[in-house]
């Protein structure tokens, strides 16, 4: 703290120590809080449980600089800001919110209250919706604007005003009209998940002026990253029993049937686990009994997450495939908040791809486009998974557009432990990639999935294949001495690569099917222009 500088650095520091009661700040804090009290339009990206609420809750309690009225909050969840404001006013910090839970007779009161010259809160949250639609809140702000009453505008889970991310929020579009409205007031964004494209989106969409932009460094380096394959239900118990007794952790599902399922064996086989997902009566209890350790494990969708503000998590398990690297990182991004040592371990089956792929056709409000992406975005977990030869975090960094140069991550993740292992087995697979290849490019006019496409390589005596005459092909059982998970990992290397992709085609019953054909990048390997070896660890190690 000694060593910061800036025009408010006394009244900063003298909030965080006294109103936050915190020691010192975590990267960034500062640099985005002096920004803010400086008038300038601030974009945060910083990973989930980095601290962005303190960047603009600390200036919105300061008198100095800019930051003169009421600073309005624009936030996606409900249950996120009622948790935030009921933090604040702990702190005894006057914050006020305004959502559909809201009662008439205390919008009422909190007109009043923001319409009065005195006894103004410092912080009123809002939803998206609310502010699209709500007549009586736009004349507020009018008139707060007039009376050069609003200090600036914070919005939350900024990606979801991106069509590019994952959580687009219709009502987020609107926030662009802000900046023309209220055109001398600060705007600051901040999300925890968004790539090159989405940052540039965000800035774009909200018109932001020069602003200050920080990203921070997406290493959580506290964080071990496991994939393992996914057998029984019993090996995810032994493992928790044997390495996290007593200790809090998330077991992510998909559906929630199968969270409550997973819920009650893990209780029968002595494990203190509870279900949670959006359709269950009791979330605030359970939330309540996890976050007092009362119960250890919370077996839960994704609905579980946003804004849980809980700092030793030493487990976070995702029980079926993530949806996408997004999500995987923000889902594992909950463990080891406190930043102590913590697990993150996928239980892994290719086998899970069908029921994501068969939920994102079903969604009512999909589009062709939001199917591809979300596609894209499920097949890119797969790769992830079935790469063991990078280490996984330089594969997570990567997806977020970041350099991870060091050679490995310290045995940090299980592939740089197999690595370091002398297990890991290397092999030339170059001439068999050249058949996989061949194999696919004579089959172009056929419409062949990826697996059918393996099954005929690894010549499987199926009914399928022989169907269609594929047991007659010459390639059939090209790679017949490849042990069946390496084969699947030859062309999934290939799909990495860009020699192979995978073709979502409309069908006739509107129903997507998806087909494997040749990449831009197979001529390399056709023209043994490029070789390929594949680096696995041996189910009997030699
Ligand atoms: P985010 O919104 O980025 O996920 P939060 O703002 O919810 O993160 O903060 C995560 C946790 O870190 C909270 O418990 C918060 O109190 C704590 N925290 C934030 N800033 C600091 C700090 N400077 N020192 C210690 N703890 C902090
Ligand atoms: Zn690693």
């Amino acid at each position: 703290l000694e060593d910061l500088t800036g025009p408010h650095v006394a009244e900063i520091k003298h909030h965080l120590t006294t109103t936050f009661v915190l020691r010192s700040f975590r990267r960034n804090q500062y640099e985005a809080i002096s920004a803010a009290m400086q008038g300038r339009d601030v974009f945060v990206l910083m990973p989930t449980g980095g601290g962005k609420s303190l960047c603009y809750q600390l200036p919105a309690v300061c008198r100095g600089g800019q930051t003169k009225g009421v600073t309005v909050v624009v936030s996606p969840l409900m249950a996120l800001m009622t948790d935030q404001v009921d933090g604040l006013k702990a702190k005894k910090i006057d914050a006020v919110l305004l959502n559909s839970q809201t009662s008439a007779e205390e919008s009422k009161h909190i007109q009043d209250r923001l319409y009065s010259s005195h006894s103004k809160p410092s912080l009123l949250y809002v939803t998206p919706e609310r502010l699209k639609l709500s007549g009586s809140l736009k004349n507020m702000l009018g008139h707060l604007y007039r009376t050069g009453q609003l200090a600036r505008f914070v919005i939350d889970e900024a990606h979801c005003i991106s069509t590019w991310g994952q959580d687009f929020r219709e009502a987020y579009q609107e926030l662009h009209t802000l900046r023309d409205d209220y055109p001398n007031v600060p705007i600051m964004a901040l999300t925890a998940t968004a790539d090159r494209k989405t940052v540039d989106d965000i800035l774009a969409r909200l018109k932001l002026r020069d602003p200050v932009v920080f990203d921070q460094s997406f290493n959580r380096t506290n964080l071990f990253y496991n994939v393992v394959p996914k057998r029984s239900v019993e090996d995810m118990v032994s493992f928790i029993k044997s390495n996290h007794p007593n200790q809090t952790g998330i077991i992510y599902k998909l559906g929630r049937d199968s969270c409550e399922k997973l819920a009650q064996q893990l209780r029968q086989k002595g494990l203190n686990a509870k279900h949670f997902h959006a359709g269950i009566e009791n979330k605030k209890q359970v939330l309540d009994e996890w976050k007092s350790g009362e119960c250890h494990i919370i077996v839960a969708t994704i609905a579980f997450g946003m804004g849980i503000d809980k700092l030793e998590v030493r487990f976070v398990i995702h029980h079926d495939l993530p949806k996408s690297m997004d999500g995987y990182y923000q889902e594992t991004g909950r463990a080891g908040r406190d930043e102590k040592p913590a697990n993150c371990i996928l239980y892994y089956s290719y086998k899970d791809l069908q029921p994501i792929l068969r939920m994102v056709r079903n969604d009512k409000n999909a589009t062709p486009a939001s199917i591809e992406r979300q596609d894209q975005a499920a097949r890119a977990v797969v790769r992830y998974c079935e790469n063991e030869s990078v280490c996984r975090r330089t594969q997570i960094l990567q997806h977020f557009g970041e350099k991870f140069d060091k050679k490995d991550c310290g045995a940090q993740c299980n592939n740089c432990v197999n690595a370091n292992s002398g297990l890991m087995v290397t092999t030339d697979f170059t001439e068999e990639a050249k058949q996989a290849l061949e194999l696919v490019q004579s089959l172009h006019q056929e419409n062949v999935t990826l697996d059918h496409c393996r099954n005929i390589f690894k010549g499987a005596n199926i009914a399928a294949v022989r169907d269609k005459g594929h047991d007659k092909h010459s390639s059939f059982a090209a790679g017949k001495h490849i042990p069946r998970e390496v084969v699947e990992l030859l062309f999934n290397k290939l799909l990495y690569l860009d020699a192979l992709i995978e073709q979502s085609v409309a069908t006739h019953s509107n129903w997507h099917a998806t087909y494997l054909k040749i990449g831009s990048k197979a001529n390399d390997f056709l023209t043994g222009r490029q070789t390929l070896q594949l680096c696995y660890l041996p189910k009997t190690p030699k």
